[in-house]
């Protein structure tokens, strides 16, 4: 849970939630109420994290360049990364979910504005706790997938269908410039903020290729 940044305000948004804080004056709510709810907390979180997925996936409708035909899911993609609008922190699946930014925005007009039968509720809910991760398509900016699909192929991975995960499993040291070691997460986020061509190699000295991005 920690890698998703989930807090009180994320679990207060959730249906369970919801269902006890929404309930009727008359209903009898208390503690038991919500300890209750520790057996289900396993599928609480899952539904919590498929909505926010479900929310980020919204945020890359427009990107065309991650290919439809894969199974492999377009957050899932090594290609696929974000920009923090606030700090233009360069941000990656899953970790964008705990990113700090997206976690201490006061809520702005369209944050307050009642969507749902409960207004009141995510008025009240989203005023007191608006570090809950929300609203990303305002927040956040997606990256052209260009420079990360020339890492992940002169790594010699398909950038239609390599995971963020494969990547990491690499475990590929980049070398820039013949002076700076990197992760190729570190070599995206490096050569799309460098306004020069970058020379990278990779590390294993039998493997001396070269690629500008
Ligand atoms: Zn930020």
């Amino acid at each position: 849970m920690r890698v998703y940044g989930l807090n009180t305000a994320d679990l207060a948004r959730t249906p369970a939630f919801r269902e006890i804080l929404c309930a009727p004056a008359d209903a009898p709510v208390d503690e038991q109420s919500f300890m209750a709810l520790r057996a289900e907390m396993e599928t609480i979180v899952d539904v919590w994290l498929a909505s926010a997925c479900d929310d980020l996936r919204q945020v890359l409708r427009h990107i065309t360049q991650a290919s439809r035909d894969s199974d492999v899911d377009s957050l899932e993609l090594a290609s696929t990364w974000f920009e923090c609008e606030r700090c233009q922190e360069e941000l990656f699946y899953p970790n964008v979910f705990a990113h700090k930014c997206l976690r201490s925005v006061s809520p702005g007009p369209l944050s307050i504005r009642p969507v749902h039968p409960c207004g009141i509720y995510d008025f009240a809910v989203r005023a007191t706790f608006p570090q809950a991760f929300d609203e990303p398509g305002r927040k956040l900016t997606v990256r052209s997938p260009r420079i990360a699909r020339r890492v992940i192929r002169f790594c010699d991975q398909n950038p239609d269908i390599a995971t963020a995960a494969d990547m990491d499993a690499l475990d590929i040291r980049l070398v820039q410039d013949d002076t700076t070691i990197m992760t190729w997460r570190a070599a995206v986020s490096s050569s799309s903020c460098s306004r020069s061509a970058a020379v990278l190699k990779l590390g294993a000295s039998s493997d001396s290729r070269m690629v500008f991005l």
